[in-house]
């Protein structure tokens, strides 16, 4: 009789704990690289567990340092998983891990930010965008100095449907400092209502699926850390490039406590700063007296599908900022103080 998939699923054989390898190959967390470590592989099981159902999946984990996640990703019963890791004393620990996993774990010592995933797992494993999302998963426990700018590079990359969404839609499970989780998943009105909100949902389906106490780390973070999960939209809630809602959601949320026209006044030069404000309102039918964080994201595409329109019919004005525009004031201000004085 066939051994059913069950029987059949791989399973690594014993091997050193994490913390052995830890003094073997004599890997202490270097703190100026923000390096936290998972140690409990009960732990490491819940998050690979909450990244949904691996099995036969490909896996490109980011950052995997000594392989708690790795070792848990391994005992899902994956086809393959990649590792990129830019720490080269972690490689050897790695290796021993794909010693014991023949022909699963690739190791790759090199940069998440600069490595071009889309080009590493068969193109047959692509799927349509409108399509279920491909058998390709993220996971990645990384310093949070890096995880935050790589989820906005990857936001741009799922708009673009380029980088790891070249595959379709790619999910993802990540690491962020537990605030930032917070951001990510806050809804129209919460307290954590940010830019990082209304940028990773109008692009996916977000969820803060687990919070990990920062004790459950060696060395222990300042802070807790929460693990989000994120599945790509098949239709952006916002249909404008990703650069124009970048810049409508950052010029609003700079004031977060002001009403939302003080912000929204900023995407316009000076001299016609009130007039196509209040145009901007009006045409997107919003109240200018809401808060950035009172702003939904149906809210935002009225927005930025008017500002699309106005920056069309003004060339110049997309490119406008209002930093620019404070800094010649200042220069011709002081230009005008020096000739003062010189006469005086
Ligand atoms: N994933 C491991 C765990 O949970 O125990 C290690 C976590 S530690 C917070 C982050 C890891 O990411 C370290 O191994 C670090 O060297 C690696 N790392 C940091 N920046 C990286 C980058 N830009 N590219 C690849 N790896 C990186």
């Amino acid at each position: 009789m066939a051994a059913s998939p069950a029987l059949s699923a791989f399973r690594l054989p014993p091997l050193p704990t994490i913390r052995e390898i830890i003094k073997l190959f004599k890997l202490r967390a270097l703190k100026q690289l923000s390096q936290n470590f998972l140690l409990d592989l009960r732990l490491t099981d819940k998050i690979v567990r909450k990244a949904g159902n691996l099995t036969n999946a490909y896996v490109y984990e980011v950052g995997p340092g000594p392989g708690g996640i790795t070792r848990s990703i391994l005992n899902a019963n994956v086809a393959e998983l990649l590792v990129v890791e830019k720490d080269s004393r972690f490689i050897p620990g790695l290796q021993m891990l794909s010693d014991a996993a023949p022909g699963k774990l690739r190791i790759v010592h090199g940069d998440v930010l600069t490595y071009k995933i889309e080009r590493a797992f068969p193109q047959s494993l692509k799927k349509k965008w409108e399509d279920d999302p491909p058998n390709i998963h993220i996971i990645g426990n990384l310093p949070f100095s890096v995880s935050t700018p790589l989820i906005i590079k990857w936001l741009e990359n799922v708009s673009c449907r380029d980088g790891p969404f070249a595959y379709g839609r790619t999910q993802m499970t990540l690491t962020f400092q537990k605030e930032v989780a917070e951001r990510l998943t806050a809804n129209t009105g919460g307290k954590q209502r940010s830019r990082l909100s209304v940028m990773a949902q109008y692009l996916c389906n977000v969820q803060h699926i687990l919070t990990i106490p920062g004790r459950a780390f060696v060395p222990k973070p300042e802070v807790d850390v929460g693990v989000v999960h994120f599945t790509p939209l098949t239709q952006p809630r916002i249909d404008q490039p990703f650069k124009l809602v970048e810049k409508v959601v950052q010029n609003v949320f700079q004031f977060r406590r002001k009403y939302c026209h003080r912000g929204l006044g900023m995407l316009f030069p000076e001299v016609q700063r009130l007039e196509n404000t209040g145009k901007l309102l009006e045409l997107a039918d919003v109240d200018p007296t809401l808060r950035p964080c009172q702003l939904s994201v149906s809210h935002f595409k009225s927005l930025c599908d008017v500002y699309r329109k106005m920056c069309d019919a003004d060339p110049h004005l997309f490119a406008y900022n209002f930093r620019d525009e404070l800094q010649r004031n200042k220069r011709s201000k002081q230009k005008e103080g020096n000739k003062e004085s010189f006469t005086l």
